[in-house]
């Protein structure tokens, strides 16, 4: 079809006939994308839905995506100025083009969604993990160096089913799969625009942006953290499963991390690859691994209490707390720094903590209840997931919450 897309001449015939759309995701034709299979793709004949959706994190990136690309009409509402979510990728302070991810940043071999979508979008994958030179490790005033063959042959917590080996990174940031996602849809995200109510009555949903603006729905889907779902007032009221989760009933963990550039990459006199662990507990990540130097970028990777304590500092103060705790892993550490950034989870107005990780009774009582549609009203998200604190379980929620809108309603065969 040379002028117009197959989707808009379905469109225009239909509504000429019976004011009613029917669409098929068999042939789209979109922006030369459309045509190929996607690992969450949309199947069958539906009636379109003008869906809202709310949030452009993972979850609503990809609900987005294949609801588009099935013949929707989809309007995405996003209250930061960026999309992405809790993927995010620091590109400042660094110098000579380097980056590090705030968020997420490795992907385990058996996401296969992430790496789905990854692979859809024709990203380049590199390991996580390097494989040469040595780790560090320090617990108390003891530091030890661990060969990479070891290190990378453990999980990276106790108990994980996965070494850190087979752990994958995105070549050029995370950031890179949700703006994937994200240039697709570029007519459909809103971005500034923080929801601030959603009300359903007899014919739909009616959803208000902080400016006043309203925009009616067939059907709405909400990915918005448990962390900050109580900024939006919901008409009738959430479960009260959603509610007790909403106020704090289901746990989240926060997380910060301090970045700090080095003039040079001083480790690597000692033979050391700039990563390791402390007891302090903590990470540390060498985000410029790998990449042409001379500078170098490490990070500090703070969880739990120790992401809540260092929050409480100035970020200048952090830098500095970090860096002379540093002196002991890699002695001379602080003449070399340069610039230096950091990023609390926490702190974030659109987040409000990391990632959810709930008690088994939270989960036993609530876990169901947080994923069901209220009404018209769908919810995805980590949260409401089985993969918590990951890509996979936003993506994977996203896409269970795009079929129920899918089939919706009327069935047409
Ligand atoms: C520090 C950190 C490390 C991580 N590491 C990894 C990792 O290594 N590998 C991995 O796979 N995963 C990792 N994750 C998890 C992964 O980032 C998340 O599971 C996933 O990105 C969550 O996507 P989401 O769409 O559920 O939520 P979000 O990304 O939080 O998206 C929700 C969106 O809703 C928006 N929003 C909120 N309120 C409103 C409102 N009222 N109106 C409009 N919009 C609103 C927010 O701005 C946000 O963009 C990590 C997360 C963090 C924080």
């Amino acid at each position: 079809m040379s002028n117009i897309t197959r989707r808009e001449f379905i469109r225009q015939s239909m509504l000429l006939t019976a004011g009613m759309v029917l669409v098929s995701c068999e042939d789209e034709d979109q922006g030369g994308e459309g045509t190929y299979e996607s690992p969450g793709m949309l199947l069958g004949n539906q009636l379109t839905k003008n869906v809202v959706i709310v949030g452009a994190g993972m979850a609503g990136l990809v609900a987005g995506y294949e609801l588009v690309r099935a013949g929707h009409d989809v309007t995405i509402l996003e209250a930061r100025e960026r999309v992405g979510g809790r993927v995010f990728t620091l590109r400042a302070p660094f110098s000579d083009g380097h980056y590090a991810d705030a968020g997420a940043a490795r992907i385990p071999p058996d996401h296969d969604m992430t790496l789905g979508y990854a692979d859809h979008f024709g990203l380049k994958l590199d390991p996580f993990y390097p494989d040469s030179s040595y780790y560090v490790n320090l617990s108390g005033d003891e530091r030890t160096l661990v060969s990479a063959s070891d290190y990378i042959n453990d999980p990276p917590w106790e108990g994980y089913h996965v070494n850190r080996q087979d752990f994958l990174k995105i070549r050029g940031g995370t950031d890179i799969l949700p703006h994937a996602f994200a240039d697709y849809l570029a007519e459909q995200i809103h971005l500034g625009a923080p929801v601030e109510s959603i009300e359903q009555n007899s014919n739909g949903v009616v959803v208000r942006i902080s400016d006043g603006t309203e925009l009616n729905a067939d059907r709405v889907l909400c990915t918005v953290p448990l962390t900050v779902l109580n900024r939006i007032q919901f008409n009738p009221q959430l479960s009260p499963e959603k509610l007790e989760a909403s106020s704090g009933g289901y746990y989240y963990f926060n997380i910060t991390r301090v970045f700090m550039q080095f003039v040079n990459r001083f480790w690597e006199s000692e033979v050391l690859n700039g990563w390791g662990n402390t007891d302090w507990p903590e990470e540390i990540w060498h985000p410029t691994w790998g990449r042409q130097g001379p500078r170098g970028v490490l990070l500090s990777y703070l969880k739990f209490n120790r992401a809540d304590e260092i929050d409480l500092l100035s970020e200048g103060d952090r830098i500095e707390h970090v860096l002379s705790r540093w002196e002991t892993v890699f002695p001379g550490v602080q003449e070399h720094y340069e610039d230096g950034t950091s990023h609390s989870w926490a702190l974030e107005e659109w987040s409000g903590g990391a990632v959810s990780w709930p008690s088994s009774e939270q989960e036993a009582a609530l876990g169901a209840h947080i994923g069901a549609a209220e009404g018209r009203v769908h919810f995805a998200g980590e949260h409401a997931s089985d993969y918590h604190g990951w890509m996979q379980g936003a993506l994977v929620s996203g896409l269970r919450a795009a079929v129920e809108i899918h089939e919706s309603d009327s069935y047409i065969i």
